[in-house]
């Protein structure tokens, strides 16, 4: 508009200067007659209107220039991912369906790699949120610096990062090379205050050679990725700190993966989760001194499916506490009807052990269920110790104070240090079983668990012996010392309604138990209960 009334102004400007300039030179020279006053100043309003118009016209274009410079600016902004300063989801989607559309033109192939660091939340929770960013910022520089030309690096968040690079499809080695030298760039440590951290990640690779049908941008960059994706969980899934290409199978194992999850969360809600017990023996006397609770998941659609499914699972989506929780208020119902000499022991994940409030989470159980913490023992594992020792010894601690037996399981398989076993206050070891195995094998089976109740005896610990099979395992043992033994010898582990008919038979229920109830009804109460539990 401006621009337009400019124009205006200089249509004007020459009607008017045509009649009024001659004129007006004529009266320069003292030959013209007259000025025609209302003329000339139409003229030098005319050229005031110019001047006014050009200006605002200038002042305009420039406002409109910077601000496309900002929108620009702002776009670029949305397109990067603050931290690394690589792409976000966005943008590398475009980016990565552009590439695949103009691939039909080209004899080339594309590479997504899904990349996702291993363990990082702990990195966070040792070092700190600064480290953490460091050690991505660092991540995605390392490799970026090894990125081919065309290649392109994005962070779709936290720290999964995504990559594309073209290659010849008949020599998919080049990226395999390439994945090989970044696991082995990102496992460099990384210095911070000072500290050094390592991390190392697990690596998903899908080619466009494996995509069927047409290649039409946004879409097919998102299963391409999806594809790597699923490679990348793979990868982890077979150890971490390794890369794998993308293959149909893997697909499957993916579904049967998220019904379990989906399963485990919903099992959790309808209380198929139920503890199991199995016998804890004094070997030499034979006599029942308590019982170590075992999880069981009751699943509708599976049947009865062991500890070894879904705890790492459930460690993994992060409900094992709430899990672990529920099994033992269950176990401490059940456990009140049974003889007050009875212990019961329960299995403790490393990352239960890492919860800050876990011993007082646990007192809150006590309290609420009025259970005697001296009849509880906790059994970590000895992988716990390699987290963060300072914590698991005020973790220990704090539990004993309490008054809860605190066991360490598995022994002679996490390869702890002597120094750092005298350093942690436990009350018993258990034996691995794979030891105990040894001892219907040969002498040098006997040697080792020797060696094993020697190092229990420098540290002054009593033992428990897992895994006893059979008479012949449990005769060695009896010869080798006085300990607790428990394994399929004694039984399987059982529910709890078959606890309580076996402790019925020995005369070892509790007081109230044996008071009012006969054997019959053991099996309807427990009915009764866990109708009860997945009601609610
Ligand atoms: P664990 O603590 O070492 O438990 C002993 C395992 O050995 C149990 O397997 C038990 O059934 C099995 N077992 C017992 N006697 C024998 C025997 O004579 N021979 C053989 N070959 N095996 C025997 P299960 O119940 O499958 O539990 C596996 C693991 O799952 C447990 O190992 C424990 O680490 C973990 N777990 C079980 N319940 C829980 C839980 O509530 N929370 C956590 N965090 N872990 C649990
Ligand atoms: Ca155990
Ligand atoms: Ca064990």
């Amino acid at each position: 508009m401006t621009l337009g009334i400019a124009f205006a102004a200089i249509i004007l400007f020459v009607g008017t200067a045509g009649v009024v300039l001659p004129n007006l030179l004529l009266a320069w020279n003292g030959d013209a007659p007259s000025l025609d006053v209302a003329l000339t100043n139409a003229l030098l309003l005319n050229i005031a209107l110019i001047l006014l118009g050009w200006h605002r016209y200038k002042a305009l274009s420039e406002e409109l220039k910077s601000r496309r410079e900002s929108e620009e600016e702002a776009r670029r902004l949305a397109d990067i991912d603050h931290l690394t300063g690589c792409h976000n989801r966005r943008s590398f989607t475009a980016v990565l369906g552009q590439l695949l559309a103009e691939l039909e033109r080209r004899e080339n192939a594309l590479a997504a790699i899904a990349i996702d660091l291993d363990s990082f939340k702990q990195v966070n929770d040792l070092h700190g949120h600064q480290a953490g960013d460091e050690v991505l910022r660092t991540t995605a520089a390392r490799i970026q610096r090894l990125l081919p030309d065309g290649g392109a690096l994005a962070r779709l968040g936290g720290d999964e990062f995504v990559c594309v690079v073209p290659y010849p499809p008949q020599v998919p080695d080049r990226v395999d090379q390439l994945a090989t030298r970044m696991i082995e760039q990102v496992a460099r440590p990384v210095e911070y205050a000072d500290s050094a951290i390592e991390v190392t990640m697990s690596i998903g690779i899908a080619s466009s050679t494996q995509m069927d049908g047409v290649r039409n941008g946004t879409p097919s960059a998102q299963k391409l990725m999806h594809k790597a994706d699923i490679a990348m969980y793979h990868a982890k899934k077979q150890g971490k700190n390794r890369f794998y290409w993308f293959e149909p199978s893997m697909e499957n194992e993916l579904r049967f993966r998220n019904e379990l999850e989906a399963g485990i969360r919903r099992g959790i809600a309808n209380g198929e989760f139920r503890p199991y017990y199995e016998q804890q023996i004094d070997i030499e006397s034979g006599e029942l001194v308590g019982f170590e609770m075992l999880a069981r998941w009751e699943s509708p659609e599976m049947g009865v499916v062991g500890p070894d499914i879904f705890i790492p699972i459930a460690e993994e989506i992060g409900v094992i506490g709430e899990m672990s929780e529920a099994l033992i208020e269950q176990a401490f119902e059940d456990a009140k009807q049974w003889d007050s000499q009875l212990t019961l022991s329960v299995n403790i994940s490393p990352v239960q052990m890492r919860d800050p409030w876990f011993a007082q989470k646990l007192l809150k159980l006590l309290v609420r269920h009025n259970f005697p913490p001296n009849r509880l023992d906790i059994e970590i594992t000895e992988s716990c110790l390699h987290d963060n020792v300072g914590m698991v010894r005020s973790m220990i601690s704090s539990l004993r104070n309490q008054g809860v037996c605190v066991s360490l399981d598995d022994f002679g398989t996490g390869y702890s240090s002597l120094a750092q076993l005298r350093s942690l206050p436990f009350d018993r070891l258990k034996i691995d079983r794979a030891f105990i195995a040894e001892l219907k094998e040969d002498e040098h089976g006997a040697k080792l668990v020797d060696a094993i109740l020697a190092m229990s005896d420098g540290l002054k610990l009593p033992v428990t012996a897992e895994g006893i099979e059979n008479e012949f395992v449990l005769e060695a043992l009896k010869r080798m010392g006085t300990m607790k033994g428990q394994g399929y010898h004694y039984g399987r582990p059982e529910p709890a309604a078959q606890v309580l008919e076996r402790l019925n038979q020995k005369g070892l229920l509790s007081k109230d138990k044996l008071d009012n109830v006969t054997e019959v009804d053991f099996t309807a109460q427990e009915t009764k209960r866990g109708e009860g539990k997945r009601a609610g």
